[in-house]
């Protein structure tokens, strides 16, 4: 008999992507997903413990699914960050809880819900896996209806920033090897997909510890010959590992989009260095300069921290002076928050709650302005535009992205949707932007439809 699950999902795209994996392996094992908690015979929280608040997120969530527990006898699970920090500890907390797997436990979800069901047992699965096991691609057994997909490339994380739980919580880096990689990218560029967005904590760290010799711009390289794929994207940079070879593929590879998200975290070099982050602020603005030389038309986003312990007010006019220096066009602000065996936990100079507060809404409205102002520089622009769904603003329009991952939304059917357009963009809006088709057809490097392109290596 076919059963129901429900996954809840906090924190990033590594989570994101965990939550589909999830979702795919357990099609493969009777389950089939439903967006009711209400009807669902399996409900699993994917959590996130980057930040305190997620963190408190996934203790609510499981207050809300008791009742379901008592009412149904749904089998209530928790993944992700927290699931592999607490362990049983979370079993022994939460009395009907089920199940607790952790992050590289995912490809064992079948066996261990069998085991539930079969013997009534709680169980708790927490084990690192040295083979690579949890990264090998699982494959939607249907074509997607979706345009774009997350593939990861690595996982876990060596820096040890002095603030991040990541390390404990997703283990050391670890590569996939080249050709499985490929194949995956192949395999969902055969199902219709467009655009393929690359994973890892650090991806332009990806090759170290692998047998065969590689860098990320190689594997971009071989990526962007891909029949099918139009575009790639990757997600996150550390700026430390931000190679010259990494900066010319912008201008190199006509498939890479024109967008880098790369953390800063702070503009004082004081807090960079307890941060453990192993740059200056000097040298994290040459690395922009420089990408912004070789891409002119390169969009920029960041990740920052306020309030880490020990800055002061004069280091935080640094990431304010960072802020107009650079001219991000958009930025995932957040206030320190301390976990729990990190270094920085045990740092004194904590900054009061009220000081971060005020600093994050400082910063966060120069910021505004900021990316209105950016987004202004789009009008009257001709955009190539990956037509992802219907908006959800209204039922006349369709919505997507530009290269550099802009949201745009224009008047158009749903028979545009996986189809790279161009559009005029008319008004520019703090999220996003408004456009015009112009022609439902715009193929890379076509000047016919004005995209100002710069692929030539300075
Ligand atoms: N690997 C990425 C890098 O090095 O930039 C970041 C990954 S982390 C999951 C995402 C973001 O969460 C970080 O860039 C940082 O801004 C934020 N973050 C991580 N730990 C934090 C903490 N303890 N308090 C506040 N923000 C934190
Ligand atoms: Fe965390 Fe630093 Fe690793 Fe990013 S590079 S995941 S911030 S330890």
């Amino acid at each position: 008999m076919q059963k129901r699950v429900y996954i809840e999902t906090y924190g990033c795209q590594m989570n994101e992507l965990d939550t589909e994996r999830m979702l795919r392996i357990l099609e493969g094992s009777r389950y089939v997903e439903t967006k009711n908690a209400g009807e669902a015979d399996f409900i699993l929280i994917n959590t996130c413990s980057v930040r305190e608040k997620p963190e408190h997120k996934v203790y609510s969530a499981l207050g809300r699914y008791k009742g379901l527990k008592e009412k149904r006898g749904a089998i209530i699970g928790v993944a992700g960050c927290v699931a592999q920090q607490e362990g049983s500890r979370l079993l022994d907390r939460i009395p009907y809880l089920d199940l607790v797997i952790g992050t590289h436990a995912i490809p064992m979800l079948p066996q261990l819900l069998k085991k539930i069901e079969t013997s009534g047992e709680r169980v708790c699965e927490t084990v690192y896996d040295q083979d690579g096991e949890y990264l090998k691609a699982v494959l939607p057994q249907k074509p997607p209806d979706k345009v774009k997909s997350y593939v990861t490339i690595m996982q876990g994380c060596d820096h040890f920033c002095s603030f991040c739980i990541v390390p404990y919580v997703r283990g050391r880096e670890k590569s996939r090897p080249s050709r499985e990689i490929v194949e995956e990218v192949k395999q969902l560029a055969g199902m219709g997909l467009k655009e393929v967005c690359l994973l890892g904590q650090n991806v332009n760290g990806y090759g170290r510890g692998l047998e065969e010799k590689i860098s990320f711009s190689e594997l971009l390289e071989r990526i962007n010959d891909i029949e099918g794929v139009e575009r790639i994207r990757f997600t996150t940079s550390h700026p430390k590992d931000l190679s010259e070879e990494l900066i010319r593929a912008f201008s190199k590879l006509p498939k890479l989009c024109e967008h880098i998200h790369l953390p800063f975290q702070s503009g004082s070099n004081k807090v960079l260095k307890a941060m453990h982050r192993g740059y200056t602020k000097e040298s994290y603005i040459e690395k922009i300069d420089r990408l912004k030389k070789v891409c002119p038309s390169i969009a920029v986003t960041a990740d920052v921290i306020v309030g880490f312990p020990g800055e002061e007010e004069e280091d935080f006019e640094g990431t304010l002076d960072l802020l107009q220096r650079v001219r991000f066009d958009d930025l995932f602000s957040f206030k320190y928050s301390p976990r729990k065996g990190t270094r920085a936990a045990q740092f004194e100079d904590k900054v009061g709650e009220k000081v971060k507060q005020e600093r994050l809404s400082v910063l966060q409205g120069m910021q505004r302005g900021i990316t209105l102002q950016k987004n202004q520089e789009c009008e009257d622009r001709m955009e190539e535009v990956l037509v992802e769904g219907r908006s959800k603003q209204s039922a006349q329009d369709v919505t997507g992205r530009t290269r550099s991952n802009k949201i745009v939304n224009f008047e158009g059917d749903m028979s545009l949707v996986g189809k790279l357009v161009s559009v005029r963009i008319t008004k520019a809006y703090a999220h996003s932007l408004r456009g015009e088709l112009v022609a439902s057809q715009c193929r890379l490097q076509n000047v016919d439809c004005g995209m100002k392109f710069s692929k030539s290596v300075t």
